[in-house]
Order: structure tokens, then sequence, then C-alpha cells
């Protein structure tokens, strides 16, 4: 597996390849088959990784939060839910993002300040394990410069598909 500090650079090296997998996929998988391949990949990969030795997305992107997780979190820390706002989120068309990167909730250790309440943003990326992965690939090739586990499932599978590299 790369080392998560390495995978920007990774991802520069091989971007068109990555691209033109993207393009082969969605001219040739299918659907069903692809969403078995990427969770397989998921639990096989996410099963042995220690996430907090990475944090790669928790410092490249601002996490989201459902309107009922700002409740949820604002309590947790003890504040209201307008103080919570006014500190920590930017609103706009009722989307509520983090107002600051890398995340002001990454503890030191690679930990999550608000781990019991995090958002559902956080908890469910990159989201390999969710269905219909035909139609969300090119937010999956961005992971691919971000996340290890991303990048090692994309790899893996322009194997499975005999992809062929340029
Ligand atoms: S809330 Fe926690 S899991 Fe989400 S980005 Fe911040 S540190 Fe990472
Ligand atoms: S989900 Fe991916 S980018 Fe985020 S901490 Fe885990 S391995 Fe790193």
């Amino acid at each position: 597996m790369i080392e998560p500090s390495k995978v920007k650079d990774a991802f520069n090296s091989i971007e068109v390849e990555n691209y033109a997998f993207r393009a082969y996929l969605k001219n040739h998988a299918d659907e069903n088959k692809l969403d078995e391949q990427f969770l397989k990949l998921h639990k096989e990969l996410f099963e042995s990784y220690d996430c907090s030795q990475c944090r790669n997305c928790c410092k490249a992107y601002s996490a989201s939060f459902e309107k009922y997780e700002l409740g949820q979190v604002s309590a947790f820390l003890k504040m209201s839910e307008n103080d919570f706002i006014k500190k920590y989120v930017n609103e706009e068309y009722g989307d509520y993002q983090l107002n600051v990167k890398p995340c002001c909730f990454l503890k030191e250790d690679g930990g999550c300040a608000i781990e019991t309440c995090k958002p559902n943003s956080c908890r469910d990326y990159p989201y390999t394990d969710k269905p219909e992965r035909l139609f969300s690939l090119l937010s999956i090739v961005q992971s691919t410069s971000i996340c290890p586990i991303v990048f090692e499932m994309f790899e893996r599978l322009k194997g499975e598909y005999k992809f062929n590299r340029k």
C-alpha cells in the first residue's frame, strides 16, 4: 500500500491513465459487477488499515453536515447550534460545510475530536462500499489523488479488467 504522503505525487504521474480507465469503465463495466468489485476491495483493504495513520481526507476535504447532525455535534461540544454554525460552518443553499481545512477536529494523533458524532460525510468517505459506483467514477478518480486505499483499489481494478496501461 502506498504511503499517505506519496499519494498525490503518485496520482500526478498517472492522472491521464486514471481518467482513461474511468472512461474505459464507463463504456465497458457492468454496473452490478463493478459495485461488487468495489465492495470486495473496500472490505479487504480497509479491514486491516489504520486510517488514523493517514487522515489525508480530513486534510483535503471540508466535512459537510446534514441539518440534524449540526444539533448532535453542537450538543456534544456543549455549544448552541447557532454558535456552532457561526464559529465553524459555511452555509450555502442548505448545505453546511466546515469553514476550515484541514479539519479543526483532527487531533495530532490522527484521532477525531468529534468521533462519536462526526457527520456521515466523514463516516462514509470514500463511498466505495456504496451502490452505483459506475455513476460516481469522477469522484472516485479524484479520491485516487487523496486516499491510499482508493489509489490501491483503482490499481487492482486495472489489473482485473486487464486495462491496457499506456
Ligand atoms: S470531523 Fe473528524 S473525521 Fe471528519 S474531517 Fe474532521 S477530523 Fe476528519
Ligand atoms: S479514508 Fe482514505 S484518505 Fe481517509 S484516512 Fe482512511 S485511508 Fe486515509
